[in-house]
């Protein structure tokens, strides 16, 4: 009677987990068979912001579904992150993130999520460059002003970013201490709201991406110092670089990528892979890409071990950089 009923219940338990299986495997044939939220770590009106945006709208006309732009901002990205990697693993919420990713690990004591371990990783999005930025008004005309500005006058310098962790931080960290200055930082939300401040002269210098800063720069309405990668950009060819002005090797470009949480089934993965990928070889969306200088990609790095294998590689490139440093995050 005992074995009767054990063997009972041994068919009972194989019953359930082949109908999870399956019932697993036709949420995947039906997905997506609701909209899909799409999740930016920083405020609206910034870089990642705008990124998400733009393939937003593509990546759900590949899907049949609406993708919602969501903004859950603070703490560098980390809360957005901790989000994803908590939903349901569906696939119904999705991160966009920047290196923010590769850099919280070592920056944040206690982060309540592990990039490696806790995500599914659907691939890398874009490559953006940064440009260092002052408020039209500020007395510096040109980088050698600059250096000069900010060594007579070092603390009273305001220098704004987008919180710890933020690339807008770690651009200005690395500016400082190439020039042995310690200014006054300013975290915002994201950088959106930072350039509406550097904008209005609410604060004197920002490190931003290309992503919204192009026509700002082009209609002279900010001051640019110099762009941080080693090439000059085609999007702003006057605009000399940092390192031909002096600070030699300052090369900082900001790459992108987009999560589910760990367990999304394959068959989803590769649904959002595709959507991704067609978005970002959608005609306007490329068009407007080029615009503000932002990089496509190779095909082989928008997808699932693409990104795991960079992110990985840059979790590597950046502890021992932070650590070193002694910056962290409470
Ligand atoms: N680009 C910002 C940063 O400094 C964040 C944002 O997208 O607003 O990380």
């Amino acid at each position: 009677m005992k074995l009767r009923t054990s063997i009972l219940a041994s068919i009972g338990a194989l019953l359930a987990s082949s109908l999870l299986i399956n019932g697993a495997a036709l949420a995947a044939d039906a997905y997506p068979n609701k909209p899909i939220t799409l999740v930016v770590p920083f405020a609206a009106g910034g870089p990642t912001d705008a990124v998400a945006r733009l393939v937003a709208i593509p990546m759900g006309k590949n899907l049949g579904q609406t993708v919602i732009v969501e903004n859950t901002v603070g703490a560098g990205g980390t809360i957005a992150a901790t989000r994803v990697a908590r939903s349901p693993a569906d696939g119904y919420m999705v991160l966009i993130h920047h290196m923010g990713m590769a850099t919280a690990p070592a920056l944040y004591k206690k982060l309540p999520f592990d990039p490696m371990t806790d995500f599914e990783y659907i691939g890398q999005v874009v490559d953006v460059p940064m440009v260092l930025l002052g408020r039209k008004n500020f007395p510096p005309n040109n980088f050698k002003e600059l250096e000069a500005y900010i060594k007579a006058n070092k603390e009273k310098v305001t220098l704004a970013n987008a919180g710890p962790g933020a690339v807008s931080q770690l651009c200005g960290l690395l500016f400082m201490s190439r020039e042995g200055v310690e200014l006054t930082t300013v975290p915002y939300k994201g950088t959106g709201p930072a350039l509406t401040d550097l904008l209005g002269g609410q604060v004197d210098l920002l490190c931003d991406q290309t992503t919204q800063t192009v026509p700002y720069i082009k209609d002279g309405l900010v001051k640019t110092y110099g762009v941080t990668t080693p090439k000059r950009l085609s999007a702003l060819p006057n605009i000399p670089t940092l390192d031909e002005q002096g600070l030699k090797g300052f090369d900082v470009k900001v790459w992108h990528g987009m999560y589910v949480s760990k367990g999304t089934p394959p068959a989803v993965l590769s649904k959002i892979n595709k959507a991704l990928n067609a978005a970002l070889n959608d005609p306007e969306v490329k068009a407007r890409l080029a615009e503000s200088n932002i990089e496509m990609v190779p095909a082989s790095k928008a997808t699932p071990a693409g990104l795991k294998s960079h992110l990985e590689a840059e979790i590597n490139k950046w502890g021992p950089v932070i650590r070193k440093a002694g910056a962290y995050a409470d």
